[in-house]
């Protein structure tokens, strides 16, 4: 028995998964990039206060899932479990918004922390990746957003990529609506979960967003948001749902979609990757109007999505599409006995040198012993040689898929590489 095991929902990550994980990100980058988001790295920890204004003091992951600490100087601080709340703090925090033109488009990836019960696709340290553009109030910049989301899921290979898109409308639709929530909910108070108790009076609209079963169909006969949209909101959820007709994008309206969090208003969205297994939204963003105002900056909209890497990374695999995440080793060394292998480091140091990924084996032994090493390491090329062919200058480069060799001329060592390995494209899309 290890002395000491990993924390409840957390994970170690290694092998084909971060494989997997890392070229997933880098695609969502580089998508993100050509929709010119710009890279912002905000502190993993933050002033509680932060997401208790921000993210909503009556949500479930500030109730119930945040992981809060006093530091030693006595400072209420929070590993952040979401990252637009961090991003806006930054923002109003740094005057971004007064010292670059908007709108802003940043995007971002890193871990998160919230207490949750672990099960599939839900951990209590789990990594997103996510954009938040602020600053300019457009449905154009509303529906972009989710183009991007919608393009990076394609571009992976998910096929049938569809979009759940709803409106929360503006203040004065939510007023109109919670009321009507209170109205409907109330006469069911006794037969629903404490929570649901609470948040009648706390905050109707999480009353959508039970996971009980029970409660679930209470709230399928709710009030229809989109029924209490004022007529501005109206236009504008016309608006948004013009463009995504445009541009062809899948999606369908679910007036029973909130999200989880309180900055949401106008348009929100979330999708589900339908695979072999439900590991739940891989994805959810929205609209926000009030959070940089609420964060004591200026009255500046945002809109932003995050995918949920983990869930991602399982769907990714349970499609088949991740074959191609191993990038393997260019070159494997293979000297042949122990004075070649004593005169391999300059060798293995010019592979390296000129961009190609290289091994030696770790002592001197039989080829056969290198063949299943350079095997196990998915080698495309060995380097065979023994010390008298190293003394003229000269070893034999073996592609390991098509079993075939040539003798290489080491003064040319890096054309010879060049010319054989064909170094790809190096662009990720
Ligand atoms: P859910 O309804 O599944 O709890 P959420 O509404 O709390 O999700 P968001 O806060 O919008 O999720 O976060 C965006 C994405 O992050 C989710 O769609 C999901 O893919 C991922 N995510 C959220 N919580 C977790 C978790 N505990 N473990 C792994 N991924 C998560
Ligand atoms: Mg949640």
């Amino acid at each position: 028995m290890p002395t000491f095991q990993k924390v409840k929902g957390t994970m170690d990550v290694h092998g084909h998964y971060a494989r997997v994980k890392e070229k997933l990100l880098e695609v969502l980058r580089s998508m993100a990039e050509l929709y010119a988001y710009q890279p912002i790295e905000t502190p993993m920890m933050e002033s509680t206060g932060l997401f208790e204004r921000g993210s909503g003091d009556t949500t479930d992951i500030v109730e119930k899932q945040m992981y809060t600490f006093f530091d030693k100087g006595g400072r209420s601080l929070t590993l952040r479990p979401e990252y637009t709340a961090g991003v806006a703090r930054a923002i109003v925090e740094e005057k971004l918004y007064a010292n670059n033109d908007l709108p802003l488009k940043f995007h971002y990836d890193g871990p998160l922390f919230r207490y949750e019960r672990p099960g599939l696709g839900r951990y209590r340290q789990f990594t997103q990746f996510g954009v938040e553009c602020v600053g300019v109030d457009s449905a154009w910049l509303d529906v972009e957003s989710l183009l991007l989301a919608v393009e990076s899921l394609s571009y992976l290979g998910f096929r049938g990529v569809k979009a759940k898109i709803n409106s929360l409308g503006g203040k004065a639709s939510r007023e109109a609506y919670r009321k009507a929530l209170v109205e409907y909910f109330t006469p069911h108070v006794e037969s629903m979960c404490e929570d649901c108790k609470r948040r009648l009076s706390t905050n109707p609209l999480r009353l959508l967003d039970c996971k009980v079963e029970s409660d679930k169909k209470i709230a399928a006969g709710a009030p229809n948001i989109l029924d209490y949209l004022v007529e501005e909101d109206k236009r504008r959820f016309e608006e948004t749902v013009a463009y995504l007709d445009l541009l062809g994008i899948d999606y369908v309206v679910d007036p029973g979609l909130v999200r989880g969090l309180d900055y949401y208003s106008g348009l929100v969205y979330e999708i589900n990757i339908a695979g072999k297994k439900d590991y739940g939204a891989v994805l959810g963003g929205g609209h926000y109007d009030d959070l940089l105002s609420e964060l004591g900056g200026p009255s500046l909209p945002g809109v932003g999505f995050a995918v949920g890497i983990e869930r991602l990374i399982a769907s990714y695999i349970d499609e088949g599409l991740d074959a191609h995440c191993d990038p393997g080793l260019d070159v494997y060394l293979m000297p042949i006995g122990e004075g070649a292998y004593r005169e391999s480091a300059p060798l293995l140091i010019e592979v390296r040198l000129n961009g190609y990924s290289a091994e030696l084996p770790p002592a001197p032994g039989k080829l056969g012993s290198y063949f299943k090493r350079a095997e196990r390491a998915k080698a495309r090329f060995a380097l065979i040689y023994g010390d008298e062919e190293l003394g003229e200058g000269k070893a034999n480069l073996k592609d390991l898929e098509k079993k075939e060799q040539v003798e290489i001329d080491l003064s040319k060592l890096s054309e010879e590489l060049d010319a054989h390995l064909g170094r790809e494209d190096e662009h990720v899309i």
